[in-house]
Parts: structure tokens; sequence; C-alpha cells
């Protein structure tokens, strides 16, 4: 099993990301590196699947947050939910407009669980479909950890995927499977974890 990624669709121009949407990838942009190293993955695994019959799967992730990020990891909820609880500003990229949807965890490992327990070898896509703009998703998580941390805004990275949402047909109708975890609870769970097992593991607990 390939853990692929969303970021094979680039910045899309298609909405939502179904599996047979090719992309749109800047090869010499900023996160071209990481967008075709998963994409080449992607061409090596099924070459070794049709060529030498191996038997593949090929997972593409989208956005998933939950316990035991680390709070420097750099990505939106670990950001967002760090600042929030440390009373520094929320860091917005841009104007906020740019969306993602983000899936919990526990969602992901049963979506990868089903998928490599299935004889599936197309890519399938494994994500929530319910999407957000970052400044709903700092505002929520203001909102939840009751933080009256201001919202800063800074440059938006190049390349910086506009939308982002999976078309999860394919795995609701091969593995029987859709995410079961809200925004809501997921992020209280992640916030619950910040707050007190971040701390301690950065204690070396
Ligand atoms: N983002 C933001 N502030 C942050 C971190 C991320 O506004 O402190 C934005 C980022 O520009 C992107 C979105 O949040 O539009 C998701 O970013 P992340 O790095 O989590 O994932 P990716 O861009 O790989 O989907």
């Amino acid at each position: 099993m390939v853990a692929s990624t969303s970021e094979v669709y680039g910045d899309p121009l298609v909405h939502p990301q179904h599996e047979g949407y090719l992309g749109n990838v800047n090869p010499v942009g900023t996160r071209g590196v990481y967008d075709e190293a998963k994409r080449y993955a992607e061409a090596i695994t099924m070459a070794y699947h049709r060529h030498h019959g191996v038997d593949t799967r090929i997972v593409r992730i989208f956005n998933t947050y939950g316990p035991h990020m680390r709070p420097d990891d750099g990505r939106m909820i670990p950001n967002f939910i760090h600042q929030a609880l440390s009373g520094s500003p929320l860091t917005i990229y841009g104007d906020g407009s740019q969306t993602r949807s983000v899936q919990y965890v526990d969602d992901l490992i049963e979506g990868v669980l089903r998928l490599m327990r299935s004889a599936e070898t197309r890519p399938v896509n494994i994500g929530n479909p319910v999407e957000y703009t970052v400044r709903e998703v700092a505002e929520a998580i203001l909102r939840l950890t009751g933080s009256e941390s201001p919202l800063a805004h800074e440059p938006l990275p190049a390349d910086d995927p506009k939308q982002r949402r999976p078309d999860i047909t394919r795995a609701r109708e091969i593995l029987g499977w859709e995410p079961k975890v809200g925004a809501e609870e997921g992020l209280k769970t992640t916030i619950d974890w910040f707050a007190g097992g971040a701390a301690k593991t950065a204690a070396g607990g």
C-alpha cells in the first residue's frame, strides 16, 4: 500500500476531486517535489502491479488531524490550536478564503484498513467531504478553546491550493466507508490532547 495524497490533484480545476481527475500540478513550483514524488510513487506502484503482478493499494489521503501531532508541525490545525491555547495570534495565510476538508485520524485509519482488506488496486480517496474555509477553521478553534487570540494575516505560500474536497463515491461503494467523526467532535478531542498531552510530551512525559 502506498500512502499517497490529495496533493496529486495539485491546485484542482475539478471540484470535488474524484480519482479519475488527473490534477493540476505545477512541477517546478515550490510544492512540485512533494506532488511529483507522490505522483511518481503512484506511477511506479501501478507499473509493478501491471508488469510484475504485485498486489498493490493506493490510498489518496486528504487533510487529516488529531492527537499526537506536533505543536510546531506547521500545518493548519496544530498551528491554530497551539496558537489559540498559548494566546498568540492565529496565522491566516492569505485572506483565509481557501478551503480544505479535514478528516479526523480515526476515520482515516478505518478507511486505510478497509482498503487494505479489499481487492481494489485503483487509487481511493480517503477524506472527509465537509469543506471549510481556513478562516472558518480558525474561528471554530477560537470558539472551542475559548481563546481571545486575534487573527493575523500572513502572505499566502506560492501554489497553495485554493480549494480541496474529496469525492468519496468510490470509497463508499467499494469499501462501505464514510467518515463518522464531525469537525466539532474531532477538534474538541484534539484540543483536549493539546491542552494536556502535548504539554506532558514536551516535558518528556
Ligand atoms: N494555513 C494557514 N495558517 C497556518 C497554516 C496553514 O492559513 O498557520 C493554511 C495554508 O495556507 C493552507 C491551509 O491552511 O491553505 C492548509 O494548510 P496545511 O499546511 O495544513 O495543509 P495543505 O496546504 O498541505 O493542504
